[in-house]
């Protein structure tokens, strides 16, 4: 039990305040929007794409009275009630407090590291221990330094095997998570090119990553990735690969449509299994999982066995639309604390409904250990859940939950039989549950159907992707997200509800119903839009919606429409035009505008801003320049002529990396939110969404033969050719047609033949392995796709249309 004295001694850090409670310290934390249990929370006022110091105010209005902090806090000079500790730096406290912690455990801890698989190793060798041992094993991607710290703050007495990731991006970086982790057995998976950038070549990142094996009692390796001269000194080497030398060798493989059979030698024995995946990345997980099995003294029938049982994971947690206008959150794949947190906190981010209900499966650890239940009771209690539907044997703990609304089924079985009695309707539902409970089936039966294409969003790629530009901006800087054109075609309020809980400034649309739109959801942040026009001005009163002025016409038609409604004060965005010529006031119209807005106090000027043309092309950079200096020209006329400032803004995404001096009050987040890296500059942006469709039908077909409308798609050889349910009505242009549009189905590249249909168009696949089911994915790059036929990114994932739908995902 650690109090915050303990800590102290831990850290070695006299308390600068001291208010002597003997609170248990249980939670760390450092977002002071995901506090469960104050009372006995530690937070940690990290230096992160934000300072977390400014968070110190909203952590201590929520309860917490225990902080580790880096700088004098001048909130806390009044308050008596506190312990605070002040370190160099609070996110390395926290890895010693951790480490600390770590060391009071003696069970074997596995560390994975690697550029791939670690989190499918991580999950399968989940999988594959279970069956006799209690496995704890960090969750989802809790990889990072913060990451780990988190997770092994979880470790505890119930648990006989820890499985641990770890990740870096940079140099220096596995030295702290070694010291943290302490692994007993050291995984090393497939070393390929992620994650470069940082370093200057594959040798350095590789040394890099196996100080994670210092103090290792064995390392699991394909010799491949590594030799002799890179094994810890003491430490046992349980090679797999390919050779007779290796302890787990692959002999050979036979890859079938959708499984491959392994011939196998374990140990001295020959050893023979069949597993459900073709790819070359599964078939090394795999030998690598066998390797730690084998290691830690499972025979090789037990192996096999279990091997045979594997099954690929989904192991994202995914938002659905489901029955009766409810959403399904779909988390069926695993259950304990830390994923169980991870969910909540989709669920609240995800703030679709006012009522929410939670099917939880039986967790592994309840029974026995008190803090635990504690743990979850709190949890349950501090989420705003209205309805618990338990599966599980024991239930004597729900008394202890706040939640009125309580159902109990002994197993999954039950619940099915009473699912349609149950009412669904109107709310959000998190489906969360243990993989043996089977709560697909719930999913399956709550969720609507959805006709074969679909576009995946990564929620968690737009958060990374929103931290990478930030992290590019000095602190008092604003943001501003543009949400325009259904968030880049990527949906409407989901996106927005993850940015509002993100706290972004300012939200952008196009158009007022947009903005309708996102108020209907629940959003409250201020919302821009960019081309209002006078039959929605109603709208944009009651909606509290804040039009771009574009014109004196428009300003003198608004400022009428206002006094009509005896409105004052009324914020509008001033826009000036500077090289775009598209929409906005010259800035010899500017002295004009003055004087209207200085004699008709209806409207507020909220900011003012220009749009850059090319910012993101190095050849233009003269002319970026100028407009740079137009607009400042013109805003320093702009607040001298009205007496009061204003937020002045520029940048779009381009602009953020290549011109710093362009940040000014706050910035335009377009593209780059949404992955899309214009410039090459970024390097850690990560993919947002994938459109997939499937395969519906195969046809031999004879040399001669045609396919599609006008006979555009001659056939020069015997061929297979697979129709998919995708067409120019989905947003698959025509211009796609006859061979220029590329798609992938497992890992292979085939092409368009023929004209594209409206709702559906034909694939080659005479040298492709394919069946009727198969997934494929239409933008295998989508930058590559637009150059294809002539156009840019924005173009194609705007043009998807809406009747494709949109399945959003968190991992
Ligand atoms: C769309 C838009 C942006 C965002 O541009 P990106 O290149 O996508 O970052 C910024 N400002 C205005 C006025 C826009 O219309």
């Amino acid at each position: 039990m650690y109090t915050i004295e303990i800590i102290s001694t831990i850290l070695e850090q006299k308390l600068l305040k001291n208010n002597n409670n003997a609170n248990e310290i249980n939670e760390l934390v450092y977002d002071s929007r995901k506090i469960a249990n104050p009372a006995e929370s530690l937070f940690f006022a990290l230096q992160a794409a934000r300072d977390g110091h400014q968070f110190i105010p909203d952590a201590y209005q929520k309860g917490v009275r225990n902080f580790i902090v880096s700088e004098a806090v001048p909130f806390f000079t009044d308050k008596d009630d506190v312990n605070v500790i002040q370190v160099d730096d609070p996110l390395a406290a926290m890895q010693t407090i951790v480490a600390f912690h770590r060391a009071q455990f003696s069970f074997p801890i596995i560390g994975i590291t690697g550029s791939n698989g670690k989190s499918i190793v991580k999950a399968w060798l989940f999988q594959l221990l279970s069956p006799d041992r209690k496995v704890y094993q960090s969750p989802k991607s809790y990889n990072s330094q913060l990451g780990v710290a988190l997770s092994l703050w979880n470790l505890n007495a119930h648990y006989d095997l820890a499985i641990i990731e770890a990740g870096i991006s940079e140099p220096g970086e596995m030295d702290r998570l070694e010291k943290m982790i302490k692994p007993t057995i050291g995984v090393l998976t497939n070393i390929g090119l992620a994650h470069a950038q940082h370093f200057d070549s594959k040798t350095q990142k590789l040394t890099e990553k196996l100080k994670l094996f210092t103090g290792v009692e064995a390392l699991i390796a394909n010799p491949a990735y590594i030799d002799d001269s890179l094994v810890p000194a003491d430490a046992d080497w349980m090679r797999w690969g390919r050779d007779a030398t290796d302890d787990i060798q692959l002999v050979e493989t036979v890859i079938h449509i959708n499984s491959t059979t392994l011939h196998l030698r374990i140990g001295e024995e020959d050893k023979t299994c069949s597993v459900p995946f073709t790819d070359k990345a599964s078939l090394e997980n795999i030998l690598t999982c066998i390797s730690v099995l084998w290691y830690l003294g499972y025979g090789s029938d037990v192996i096999v066995e279990r091997i045979t049982g594997l099954k690929p994971l989904e192991m994202r947690l995914q938002l659905k639309k489901g029955i009766n206008n409810t959403s399904i959150i779909d988390d069926s794949y695993s259950n304990d604390l830390a994923s169980l947190r991870i969910s909540l906190e989709f669920l609240q981010q995800q703030n679709q409904h006012e009522n929410k209900t939670l099917i939880l499966s039986e967790m592994e650890g309840l029974t026995e250990n008190d803090k635990f239940q504690h743990k979850l009771v709190d949890l349950l209690n501090t989420n705003g859940i209205n309805r618990l539907i338990w599966v599980g044997k024991q239930y004597a703990w729900l008394d202890r939950l706040a939640i009125a609304n309580k159902l109990v089924f002994t197993d999954t079985e039950e619940l099915l039989k009473a699912l349609s009695d149950l009412r669904f309707a109107e709310e959000s539902i998190l489906i969360k549950g243990a993989r043996v409970f089977q709560f697909e089936r719930i999913v399956q039966r709550l969720t609507l159907r959805s006709h074969g294409t679909v576009m995946e969003i990564n929620l968690n790629a737009i958060s990374n992707n929103l931290m990478a530009y930030r992290s590019l901006l000095p602190n008092q800087v604003k943001l501003m997200a543009m949400v325009k054109a259904f968030s880049y075609g990527s949906g409407s309020f989901e996106v927005a509800n993850l940015l509002q809980f993100s706290k972004v400034d300012y939200l952008t649309v196009a158009f007022a119903d947009e903005g309708v739109e996102l108020r209907a959801a629940g959003i409250s942040l201020p919302i821009m839009v960019l081309s209002p026009d006078r039959e929605t001005f109603r709208s944009l009163l009651k909606y509290n919606l804040e039009p771009e002025v574009y014109s004196m016409a428009f300003l003198n038609e608004f400022i009428t429409f206002l006094k009509e409604e005896n409105r004052r004060d009324f914020p509008i965005h001033l826009k000036l035009d500077t090289g775009m010529h598209r929409l906005g006031f010259f800035p010899s119209e500017i002295s004009a505008a003055i004087d209207v807005i200085n004699a008709n106090p209806e409207v507020r000027v909220q900011s003012f801003f220009t749009h850059l043309v090319a910012s993101g092309d190095p050849s233009q950079d003269d002319f970026t320049r100028m407009q740079i200096q137009q607009y400042e020209e013109a805003a320093t006329q702009l607040a001298e002529g009205i007496g009061y400032t204003f937020i002045r803004h520029v940048a779009n995404t381009s602009a953020i990396v290549r011109w710093p001096q362009a940040h000014l009050d706050m910035v335009r987040l377009g593209i780059g939110l949404y992955g899309v890296d214009m410039d090459h500059t970024m390097g850690n942006l990560e993919e947002v969404s994938r459109l997939k469709t499937t395969v519906t039908q195969i046809k031999e077909l004879p040399a001669g033969e045609t396919v599609g409308y006008d006979r555009k798609g001659v056939l020069k050889r015997d061929s297979k050719i697979a129709t998919v349910k995708i067409g120019y009505a989905d947003g698959y242009l025509r211009r796609f047609g006859n061979g220029i549009g590329k798609m992938q189905i497992g890992s292979q590249f085939v092409a368009t033949i023929g004209n594209i249909c409206m709702d559906m168009c034909m694939l080659d696949v005479t040298d492709v392995n394919v069946q009727v089911g198969d997934e494929v994915l239409v933008f295998p790059d989508l930058m590559q796709a637009a150059k294809d036929i002539g156009t840019i990114p924005y173009e194609l994932l705007v043009n998807i249309s809406s009747r494709v739908k949109r399945v959003y995902y968190y991992e």
